[in-house]
């Protein structure tokens, strides 16, 4: 069994050599096996700097300092990136990923970068750091890992955020993330896919065009671990369904 168009599902993994701070890079090793798990034919591609960009169902995006961060959107903004998109790739970001892809980001002393312009989402520099683990409501579903940014984003209008912030503060205090067409991003790192199995069965399920059959593996045991310990620490008000 193969893609939906009877292809290899190409996962590409850009610049892990910038971009790769945070374990993000575990996010791809997650689909694969996920989706080999499933009789699903898969690829994992890593695209380094200097190499040129190949085509891909998916390309993922992980978390970095400032100075990698810049440099790996200039090459994106060189490498036809965005036109690879447009022509209908699916992208997972993680953190530098997710600024990376909207209109600008805050770099070392606080200047302003532009970004890709993929989506309309500013970046800025917050009054602090945002460190610690993160749990957003997305659908009805928790989303859990740990963030480690300086970044606050705000999302434009048109633009929806993956969920509601839980625990953490996600993009600004109140969402995480943002959820477009064949475009999810999240300041979760974790590998969030390896937290939360259910997130990397939906992306390998857009890339099919058809829902999985249950994998059930050791990962869904760490997810209800992390659900249930951030459950506790879930402010009141949230817990009511309220945001903080
Ligand atoms: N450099 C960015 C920030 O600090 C992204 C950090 C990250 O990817 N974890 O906001």
């Amino acid at each position: 069994m193969d893609g939906e168009d009877g292809a290899v599902l190409t996962l590409a993994v850009l610049y892990p050599d910038l971009l790769g701070t945070y374990g993000d890079g575990g996010n791809a090793t997650v689909l694969s096996a996920r989706a080999r798990a499933r009789g699903l034919d898969v690829d994992v591609v890593e695209v380094t700097i200097g190499s040129s960009l190949p085509p891909a169902s998916l390309y993922l995006l992980g978390g970095g300092e400032d100075g990698p961060q810049r440099l790996a959107c200039d090459l994106l903004a060189e490498g036809g990136f965005v036109d690879r998109v447009g022509e209908g790739a699916h992208v997972f970001a993680v953190c530098a990923g997710l600024q990376i892809l909207g209109t600008a980001f805050s770099i070392e002393g606080d200047a302003s970068y532009p970004g890709l312009g993929l989506v309309d989402a500013v970046t800025t520099r917050g009054t602090s750091r945002s460190v610690g683990d993160v749990a957003t409501l997305v659908e009805g579903r928790m989303l859990v890992g740990f963030e480690n940014h300086g970044g606050v984003t705000v999302l434009g209008p048109g633009l929806e955020a993956l969920g509601d912030v839980l625990v953490g503060r996600g993009n600004d205090g109140r969402v995480d993330g943002y959820r477009a067409s064949r475009l999810w991003a999240t300041y979760a790192h974790g590998p969030v896919l390896a937290q939360n199995p259910w997130l990397a069965d939906e992306i390998l399920g857009a890339l099919i065009g058809r829902e999985l059959a249950p994998w059930p593996s050791v990962a869904d045991r760490l997810y209800a671990e992390r659900c249930a310990t951030l459950s506790i620490r879930r402010p009141a008000a949230a817990r009511t369904g309220d945001r903080h």
